[in-house]
């Protein structure tokens, strides 16, 4: 049996942060609309911060945090939920994911010659442009017995938003609006989500049958009000820490029947540990882990998700290939 994490002594320092109030679940009763309000509040900033990125990777990452968030608290599934973009931009690599419990973690890789050169002419790119052109991979890993599911699109639209709403209106054929915002405020980075998705059932009615001359359906119409009030969100009101969850919300639909569910909390969680590291290292033959020694006698390896360094004395690692 897997040692439980909080026997673990040997785990890295971590924040050992819960933002109770991480994500904020709604529906509006009798329309085909439920979403998730995602706000990472100081998590974010610890998060962000442990690693060495620049200010635009930041952004980019801790939206990218916000959106997985977002996406896997809808998902029934114990396991992880990863992000996965790989492109030919600047940022070559973006990893994040979200535990069923709420556990995020992330790491961006980039070029710090491409992405001078981009900013040289571009102060502000998009996401895309960090991006470039590539895959975006979702994947739900439920574990070694399990089946993974994996859906994966190109690179397309602007930013990470757009990216993430194309697809799911091509993989999964799934209708939805999505906000996302990370931005360095007063009280340190912040990142938030607003997602709507647009579902079947909750508006199967006799209501929702009805259909206008020109083929609309009362479902069109209750889809298309929801992400009209959604777009008057601003990216401040989304990243304040003092505007509760729920009173956003209301805000935004308190005329379309909102019924906000208990929210879900949301921390830092990375899986690492050195009995894990030291399983990786076993894989490799004797000569190669001879090959990765510093100092003659010590290896490190780094948990690139919270950019830490582990040591091991390369006599305590006995290759299992050989
Ligand atoms: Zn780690």
């Amino acid at each position: 049996m897997e040692k439980p994490a909080f026997l673990d002594r040997d785990r890295p320092d971590v924040p050992g942060l819960v933002v109770p109030g991480g994500v904020t679940p709604f529906y509006l009763a009798g329309r085909p609309v439920r979403g998730r309000l995602i706000r990472l509040g100081v998590l974010a900033d610890a998060m962000l911060t442990r690693h060495d990125n620049p200010d635009q990777v930041t952004a980019l990452a801790g939206k990218a945090l916000a959106l997985v968030a977002a996406l896997a608290s809808a998902l029934k599934f114990q396991g992880s939920f990863s992000l996965q973009i790989k492109g030919d931009g600047p940022v070559s690599m973006l990893v994040a994911d979200c535990t069923h419990d709420g556990a995020l973690r992330f790491y961006a890789r980039s070029d710090e010659d491409a992405l001078n050169a981009l900013l040289a002419q571009n102060p502000t790119p998009t996401d895309r442009e960090l991006l470039g052109n590539g895959y975006l991979a979702l994947t739900v890993d439920q574990g070694a017995d399990m089946e993974r599911h994996q859906g994966i699109v190109e690179i397309a639209g602007d930013d990470l938003s757009a990216m993430a709403t194309h697809y799911f209106a091509t993989s999964e054929q799934h209708a939805c609006w999505i906000m996302l915002a990370c931005k360095m405020t007063d009280a340190g980075w912040r990142s938030g989500a607003l997602v709507l998705e647009r579902i079947a059932g909750e508006g199967g009615t006799a209501e929702a049958e009805l259909t206008t001359p020109d083929g609309t359906t009362h479902d069109d119409t209750a889809w298309e009000t929801a992400t009209i009030l959604a777009t008057t969100l601003s990216v401040g009101e989304l990243l304040d820490d003092t505007l509760p969850g729920p009173q956003l919300l209301h805000r935004l639909f308190h005329e379309e029947d909102l019924r906000v569910s208990q929210s879900r909390a949301l921390a830092f969680g990375c899986r690492c540990s050195r009995a894990r590291l030291v399983e990786v290292l076993q894989h490799f033959p004797e000569d190669d882990l001879d090959h990765m020694c510093v100092n003659n006698d010590t290896i490190v390896m780094t948990c690139e998700f919270c950019n830490k360094d582990f040591h091991f004395p390369r006599r305590d690692i006995a290759s299992a290939t050989s």
